[in-house]
């Protein structure tokens, strides 16, 4: 696929006040491809004082945003919706360029980010209040929904596309100006985004990007500006509990989406291979670097073995390669950082006596390539049975009652997903209350979905995304009240 002439057309400065522009002192950074480390082009890199630019032009474009009609919001969002599906070969290619996941699954998160869009296109003009009395019959009391005010936008690089709309959309939704800072690695999907919206007519100011070599530069102006009302994080615990401290300064409203460590459980009475489909699902999307990816995976003794060999047999064959090429179905990880992360963690557990079904190693050569693995005999000492693994490998555990089941998956501090495989429906359902979970995959290995509220407890987070409740996020309630004249 021939990158050159969609880089050619690609925006790459700050995008402040409805404009593009070079950072201050006109710095730049690389925005290399993970499958073979080459740059596909340079970035602005910018300053405190560029972040104090957009977010003082968020805070100018408030008052005027909050006042347009929602249908006109709404249109908006909905164009923009059909320009993503017009440019989704293109934005998809990008995507892959610079984050490594294959080419088909990179189009299918441009459906899916798109799907946001239309989904708060439709939530924008249906925001509602409510109209009561109070109880001594004096006061009429009128309750409405307001934009919250400016909102930070944070987003990581395993989703480029989709963890912006989905933040975005409900903010443009609710009438909320943004200030956005795409995670350095992946800034270019975010660069394509801002066009969409900016040619469905989104006014200048609503939504500003500053893309930095330091998110910190960034954010830290943002979060002290006292100008912000709201942050929307999607990252790491980590990173989600610091900006949840420098939140309290300024008391404002956060939404968390954080790390997830997801249980996947395989019981006896399972169809195995819709369980093997399920797991395949779950772990090995995005290279295996998701929230929601099944990084634990416990199956019961009777049928371990059979799922153990269908499942290595099934990873095993997958084809490894750069994601742009039409037949790979795993890319290379992010960055050196995230292969070395990834095969320290698996040597770890080999070293302390796990089995190694398949895979088990770096790809040597070019780019952060490491094999589809499966791994069994998980001594209780390897680091990967409680650390979040943001690769291509599935560990698996065996089991023998229920009640093991259920401590194994809640015996961690994450709560996001968690996927169950039972047949029995009574079984099912008592199991899937007991997770510690914000999304339970029953029989399914995706669990992600624009009408579904996503998001998780613990240290998983705070909020939920999408759904009919996502549009909340982005609102306050405020009620008037209202004398009776002829009160008694
Ligand atoms: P990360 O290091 O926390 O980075 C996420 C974003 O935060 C990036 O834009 C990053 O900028 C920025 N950031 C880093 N340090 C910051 C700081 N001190 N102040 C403000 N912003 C800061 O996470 P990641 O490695 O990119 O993403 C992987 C993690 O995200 C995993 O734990 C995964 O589970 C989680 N995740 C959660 C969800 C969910 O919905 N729950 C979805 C996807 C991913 P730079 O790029 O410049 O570092």
């Amino acid at each position: 696929m021939d990158l050159a002439p969609i880089i050619e057309k690609l925006n790459t400065g700050l995008f402040i006040n409805g404009q593009w522009r070079d950072a201050e002192g006109g710095r730049t950074l690389e925005v290399r491809n993970p499958a073979n480390g080459s740059v596909i082009t340079t970035i602005a890199d910018g300053s405190e004082a560029d972040a104090l630019d957009a977010i003082h032009a968020a805070r100018d474009a408030q008052a005027g945003w909050a006042a347009t009609p929602p249908r006109e919001r709404a249109e908006i969002l909905r164009r923009a919706f059909d320009l993503l599906h017009e440019r989704a070969d293109d934005i998809a290619a990008i995507m892959t360029a610079e984050m490594g996941k294959p080419f088909a699954e990179s189009k299918g998160e441009v459906t899916y980010g798109a799907e946001f869009f239309r989904w708060f296109s439709e939530e924008a003009v249906r925001i509602s209040g409510d109209f009561t009395q109070s109880t001594d019959g004096k006061n009429r009391l009128m309750i409405s929904r307001e934009p919250v005010g400016p909102c930070i936008l944070i987003t990581p690089w395993n989703f480029p596309l989709a963890m912006g709309t989905r933040k975005i959309g409900p903010a443009i939704a609710a009438g909320c100006t943004m200030v956005l800072k795409p995670a350095q690695l992946t800034p270019l999907t975010s660069f394509m985004l801002v066009d969409a919206l900016r040619e469905a007519g989104l006014p200048d100011g609503v939504l500003n990007v500053v893309t930095s070599s330091s998110a910190r530069r960034v954010v830290t102006p943002w979060m002290e500006s006292g100008i912000a009302r709201k942050i929307s994080f999607t990252g790491s615990t980590e990173v989600g509990v610091n900006l949840m401290k420098q939140a309290a300064d300024t008391v404002m409203k956060t939404s968390m989406e954080l790390g997830g460590n997801a249980p996947l459980l395989v019981m006896d009475d399972a169809d195995i291979d819709v369980a093997v489909e399920g797991a395949l699902l779950a772990k090995m999307r995005n290279n295996g670097e998701a929230c929601t990816a099944a990084n634990r995976i416990y199956v019961q003794k009777p049928v371990a073995e059979e799922f153990s060999k269908k499942l290595a047999e099934r990873i095993g064959a997958m084809k490894v390669g750069d994601g742009l090429l039409e037949d790979t179905q795993v890319g290379p990880l992010v960055d050196q950082d995230q292969l070395d992360k990834v095969a320290e963690l698996v040597d770890q557990a080999v070293d302390a006596g796990a089995t190694v079904l398949t895979g088990g190693k770096k790809i040597e050569g070019d780019g952060y390539f490491f094999a589809p693995t499966v791994l069994t005999d998980i001594p209780e000492n390897a680091t990967l049975r409680v650390e979040e693994i943001f690769g291509p490998v599935a560990p698996i555990v065996t089991f023998e009652t229920d009640d093991e089941a259920i401590e194994l998956a809640n015996g961690t501090e994450y709560g996001l997903a968690s996927y169950l495989f039972c047949t029995d429906l009574q079984r099912s359902l008592g199991l899937a209350e007991r997770i510690e979970s914000g999304m339970v995959g029953l029989n399914t290995g995706l669990v992600s979905n624009p009408a579904a509220p996503f998001g998780g407890v613990k240290q998983s987070g705070l909020g939920r995304e999408g759904g009919s409740t996502g549009i909340d996020e982005y609102l306050e309630t405020k009620y008037v009240a209202v004398p009776r004249a002829n009160a008694q």
